[in-house]
């Protein structure tokens, strides 16, 4: 299998202007990473094919933007001030800290001192803030550690403007911070990063409606990951089995991935029930219940969450588009994005030598950035044989093949592919 190591991935992020490392001018921030101008363009690309086919495709989804900052009651009644944590153990020689299910505890990876551990204690992962001038217990908030509270919070909102009928969504993209005590592997996990999350509603009365639209939104969730160029066969698929799954699951499905540091996690799917409708209700005094006109009873949906990290998919897009091929002076790396995500579709030049050498070294730099299609205007454009007068030549990034194009059908050439 083509798959490349990270240090290629991340050498070519930083060469190419995709990714660079936040703040590095001082020395970096720890799990912090700043798009450049390839980068967004393909993070852009991605979110505006999940947003066409998961809201603007569909007659039942509702799409949303809340805010990072909420009332801290958000995260108590949701179950995060008490519960969103992970173990943390520090090492009692050189203070280093460390997640405890990620290390050998019996030996420090920083000093290698041995039993140097002392109990593992639970650390809250979401960033504290005060909201206003004045600092008090009222004045807390949080950086979102999800978006989907920002779903839940706007249940009734959606309800009383829109009146849908059950079953219906609410999508959304936006940041997510979590204080995580070891962010590693380049961007899969980071400490600012962004999320697409569907909170998706069905009547709780028919199990076998709720099986199915688990089943279906998981088919979407595969459909989409294939529509932006990530193999099949690189997906699996993981029934978290009870005890696994997060407080709030009734059944999860992950979709995991290979990536260069092993078989990660993707993708998530997750039954989350009537817990946080209920959970809200609870705690503000709000109801959100739905009213079924037909049978005239009230009741509280299910909801079924999708959830997709844009990071973690710009990840796995890299590593799975990008390809080496020929050896010495014919080597060459390419990033084998479908057209539809690639940064730039298309990149036009002179057949002569130039600034940036000859044109080999042209569709080179290209290849590596993943532009599909490299139009070069040569001396038949200009009409040295007078029947090619006004046609360029178009060569395919992944094939090197040449096409000879009229400059009047370049635009429906170009177009037709990049769909
Ligand atoms: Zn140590």
């Amino acid at each position: 299998m083509n798959q490349p190591t990270m240090e290629q991935i991340i050498s070519l992020c930083k060469r190419r202007g995709f990714i660079f490392p936040g703040s590095e001018i001082y020395g970096g921030l720890a799990g912090t990473y700043d798009y450049g101008p390839l980068g967004v363009a393909l993070k852009n690309n991605i979110k505006n094919l999940w947003w066409k086919q998961f809201v603007l495709d569909r007659t039942d989804m509702y799409g949303m933007d809340a805010s990072i900052l909420m009332n801290q009651n958000v995260w108590k009644a949701s179950g995060h001030v008490g519960g969103f944590s992970d173990p943390l153990v520090e090492c009692k020689n050189c203070k280093s800290r460390f997640r405890a299910d990620q290390i050998d505890a019996s030996k420090c990876p920083s000093c290698e001192k041995t039993e140097t551990f002392g109990p593992a204690r639970q650390f809250n992962m979401m960033f504290k803030t005060t909201v206003g001038a004045l600092e008090d217990a009222d004045s807390i908030s949080y950086l979102r550690p999800e978006t989907a509270q920002g779903m839940f919070v706007n249940f009734k909102n959606i309800l009383d403007t829109f009146s849908p009928k059950l079953p219906f969504g609410m999508a959304q993209i936006g940041k997510a911070f979590r204080n995580e005590i070891a962010p590693r592997d380049f961007i899969f996990r980071v400490r600012e990063f962004e999320q697409m999350e569907i909170e998706y509603f069905v009547d709780p009365r028919n199990e076998e409606v709720i099986n199915q639209t688990f089943e279906s939104l998981y088919e979407e969730q595969l459909r989409f990951i294939e529509s932006i160029g990530i193999s099949k066969e690189k997906l699996h698929k993981i029934e978290v089995p009870d005890g696994d799954r997060a407080h709030y699951s009734k059944r999860s499905v992950d979709t995991e991935f290979d990536f260069p540091f092993g078989q990660k996690e993707l993708l998530g799917l997750a039954y989350r029930t009537d817990y946080d409708l209920n959970a809200h209700s609870k705690a503000s005094g709000a109801s959100l219940d739905y009213f079924d006109e037909e049978t005239k009873e009230r009741f509280t949906p299910h909801c079924i969450e999708p959830t997709f990290g844009v990071d973690r998919l710009v990840l796995a897009v890299l590593s799975d588009a990008y390809k080496t091929e020929g050896e010495g002076d014919d080597a060459r790396v390419y990033l084998d994005f479908p057209p539809a995500i690639a940064p730039i579709k298309a990149c036009v030049s002179p057949l002569v030598w130039d600034d940036n050498g000859n044109v080999g070294k042209r569709y080179r730099r290209q290849d590596e950035i993943g532009t599909p299609f490299c139009v070069v205007v040569d001396f038949d454009t200009l009409g040295e044989h007078p029947e090619l007068l006004d046609t360029v030549t178009v060569r395919d990034r992944n094939t090197g093949k040449q096409d000879r194009v009229a400059i009047k059908d370049l635009e429906a050439y170009i177009s037709e592919r990049v769909k």
